[in-house]
């Protein structure tokens, strides 16, 4: 004999559907991250490649920093979306402090409720985690210095194979909560986290920049590196 569906059963139903779908946005990172056609480390691979490193910050220190600059310009260029800034003094504890405070990290702004912002922002990760051609992991986030990356209620930090849930996103049962607030969760931008040798500026991808643009004249200079933005000042310190 086949149950009858009592309207009960069906809200109950309804109410687990509701449970389970914000773990299914969380699920919207890719967990497995396949080579990318066009993936600029690839034309890097004579270079030594950079270990995972995470470099945590501890204080605030306002300091202009050109790989954050320069990552700045790069994603203006390379991505859909905008910058929300990098520097924001946000202390955790007397060591410890958010990456922003240490001006080595990056709000790029990316809605997640718009199915093209996903799609770029997935895209961007993808990118950034991919292997390269000869089989490093993760190999234009170690080229740039990028440490940690914050999107969708997921995370990744340098020395994980893969991203997980974010804390701040999830309830005391560990279940994503809808209530946390769209830039706590980070559903409003990605967050984009910097070793310290890449917020100089001094890892392999910004160092071919400085190569690249060394030997050219300032009009190819300024199309090479800050693509269409005007020139600012700070961009030429670091050729
Ligand atoms: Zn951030």
């Amino acid at each position: 004999m086949v149950a009858r569906r009592t309207p009960l059963a069906v809200s109950l139903c309804t109410l687990l559907l509701l449970a389970l779908l914000p773990a299914a946005a969380a699920e919207a990172w890719p967990h497995a991250f396949g080579p990318v056609a066009g993936n600029p480390a690839n034309k890097l691979l004579a270079v030594p490649i950079e270990d995972s490193v995470y470099d945590p910050a501890t204080r605030c220190t306002k300091r202009e920093r050109p790989g954050t600059e320069a990552l700045i310009a790069w994603l203006e260029e390379h991505a859909e979306g905008e910058s929300w800034g990098s520097y924001r003094c946000e202390r955790w504890g007397r060591h410890s402090a958010s990456l922003h405070a240490e001006n080595r990290a990056v709000d790029w702004h990316l809605d997640a409720s718009r199915p093209a912002d996903r799609r770029e922002a997935d895209r961007l990760i993808a990118l950034l985690l991919a292997p390269d051609r000869a089989g490093n992991a993760q190999a234009l986030a170690r080229r740039m210095g990028v440490e940690e990356i914050i999107w969708n209620c997921g995370y990744w930090g340098a020395g994980m194979d893969g991203p997980r849930r974010y804390s701040a996103c999830l309830d005391r049962r560990g279940r994503i909560s809808r209530r946390v607030d769209p830039t706590t969760a980070h559903r409003d931008h990605v967050h984009l986290g910097l070793t310290k040798a890449g917020a100089a500026a001094k890892t392999s991808f910004w160092q071919l920049h400085q190569a690249k643009t060394r030997n050219f004249d300032h009009v190819h200079y300024h199309r090479e590196v800050s693509g269409v933005r005007p020139l600012l000042r700070r961009d030429v310190r670091w050729v």
